[in-house]
């Protein structure tokens, strides 16, 4: 389910429960139940569901819905503030200053979008007058040197790799240390990935972090991949210190719920997601904005 079918189905619920003549709590569970259902077809993990229509049942006081005041505005509140809080982990990522060098390492699985979104996180704030670098420290995949290369020339951002070397942990020490030495204020770090979840993925994440020492993880998750992105992303939160998420391929057939769970999952919020293959096609994440467009 998209994402809009998902916000569109969640009102529709709200609609039909405050049409009802008398709210009571079985009219409430129908509502709910419905709204479950549809946050679990859009690929938010059971629990997190769960806990949400605890949550809510604890806020919404019959009562006040069978007196009949704005009964579909407190339940369509405690909703909106559910789901907030499902996107909000409490504290915001690590921001880096503008002129003060900062090293931002990106994780992800192969194909979800990590070297794409590493140049547009460099271009956005390139735009914005900084001073981005790019770090090829994936030597898994052949060909991703002359990908990165190709984007950070077309954006005109410098660029550090190795055709010869395969340590990936050397190459982003060395990258790092050159664009540090060149007065670089974001420094990023591209890393391999895999086509699944293997130990010696999480293995070389750990140790390119530990040798750069980066002042932001941010873990890179395609949208689509629906219940997956719990296990995924708590995988990547167990080797090394995600601090924020960027979710890709927002535009074509995403379902919003994955976000959710990466954000459960790491406890990191969603900073940008991204919307398309351009490099502009990049957005800043507000969690409001987001939850209200969803329901519309
Ligand atoms: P990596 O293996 O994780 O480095 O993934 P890539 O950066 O190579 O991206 C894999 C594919 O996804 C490429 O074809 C990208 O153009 C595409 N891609 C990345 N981000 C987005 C996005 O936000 N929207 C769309 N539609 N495609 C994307």
């Amino acid at each position: 389910m998209v994402l809009a079918e998902l916000g569109g189905r969640i009102s529709r619920a709200i609609q039909q429960m405050s049409d009802a003549t008398i709210i009571d709590e079985k009219v409430l569970n129908e509502c709910l139940n419905e709204i479950t259902r549809a946050l679990l077809s859009a690929d938010v993990q059971f629990q997190l569901v769960r806990d949400m229509q605890k949550n809510i049942k604890a806020i919404v006081n019959l009562e006040d819905l069978a007196a009949g005041h704005n009964k579909r505005k407190i339940i369509q509140r405690a909703i909106f503030n559910e789901l907030c809080k499902m996107l909000d982990p409490g504290k915001p990522s690590f921001t880096p200053k503008k002129g003060k060098p900062s090293i931002i390492m990106f994780v992800g699985l192969q194909g979800s979008g990590k070297t794409t979104t590493c140049t547009k996180y460099a271009y956005y704030h390139q735009k914005k007058g900084w001073k981005p670098a790019l770090v090829c420290a994936d030597t898994f995949r052949a060909g991703a040197f002359d990908q990165l290369k190709q984007n950070a020339t077309k954006a005109k951002i410098p660029f550090y790799g190795s055709y010869t070397e395969s340590d990936p942990v050397k190459i982003a020490v060395e990258g790092v240390e050159t664009f540090k030495k060149e007065n670089c204020d974001l420094i990023i770090v591209d890393t391999s990935g895999r086509h699944k979840q293997e130990a010696s993925l999480f293995e070389e994440m750990r140790q390119v972090s530990e040798a750069t020492k980066p002042d932001l993880v941010i873990f890179v998750m395609d949208s689509s991949i629906g219940q997956a992105a719990f296990d995924q992303a708590q995988a990547f939160k167990q080797s090394v210190p995600v601090g924020a998420v960027i979710v890709t391929k927002m535009d074509g057939h995403a379902k919003g719920g994955g976000a959710l769970s990466a954000v459960a999952a790491t406890k990191s919020p969603v900073i940008f997601i991204g919307t398309g293959e351009h490099m502009d096609e990049f957005e800043v994440f507000d969690v409001k904005p987001f939850v209200s467009r969803l329901l519309g």
